[in-house]
């Protein structure tokens, strides 16, 4: 799925994804802090991994396994880090990685895996993707890592995301 929209009559509406979308703050928008996406780690279950955080339960709004690719990238941070043993630091390169990465894409009109409803590509250049992960690391010149992960393929780089463990 690459979105939906979907309409509903005034009154209070029983639907899961009506309700979190009403209730989330957009991970672009300034209200966005990160005091906000501490919520996310204050919650966590000691096995949430960085993926499921930000791919998965819809934690955070418009963020899913596409994007997730980058965001990890940007920050160094593998996608089966538990969240846990993240230092403060890390999980402050991951919100500015969160933060940077939407608004590189947002202003890019997109990614360039993506088409939109007139056949364009997006402008902006994904770092990892089906497309990409063949070419070595556009860091270290490392090979890329594919495995399938919680209902997706992850890509990583496993000398720039390197696994924490406390
Ligand atoms: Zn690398």
């Amino acid at each position: 799925m690459y979105g939906f929209i979907s309409a509903y009559p005034d009154g209070v509406i029983d639907n899961k994804y009506y309700t979190i979308s009403r209730e989330s703050i957009s991970p672009l928008s300034d209200a966005y802090t990160e005091a906000e996406f501490e919520k996310l780690f204050a919650s966590a279950k000691k096995t949430l991994t960085a993926k499921a955080l930000l791919a998965t339960e819809q934690r955070i709004p418009g963020v899913g396994n596409g994007v997730t690719q980058d965001i990890l990238f940007n920050a160094g941070i593998h996608p089966k880090q538990k969240v846990i043993d993240l230092s403060d630091g890390q999980k402050g390169v991951l919100f500015k990685s969160l933060k940077d990465t939407l608004m590189a894409m947002t202003s890019g009109r997109g990614r360039d895996t993506q088409t939109d409803l007139y056949g364009n590509e997006g402008g902006y250049k994904t770092i990892l993707s089906s497309k990409t992960w063949k070419n070595p690391c556009p860091r270290c010149g490392s090979v890329i890592v594919k495995e399938a992960y919680l209902g997706g393929s992850v890509y990583y780089c496993p000398e720039c995301q390197k696994i924490r463990k406390i």
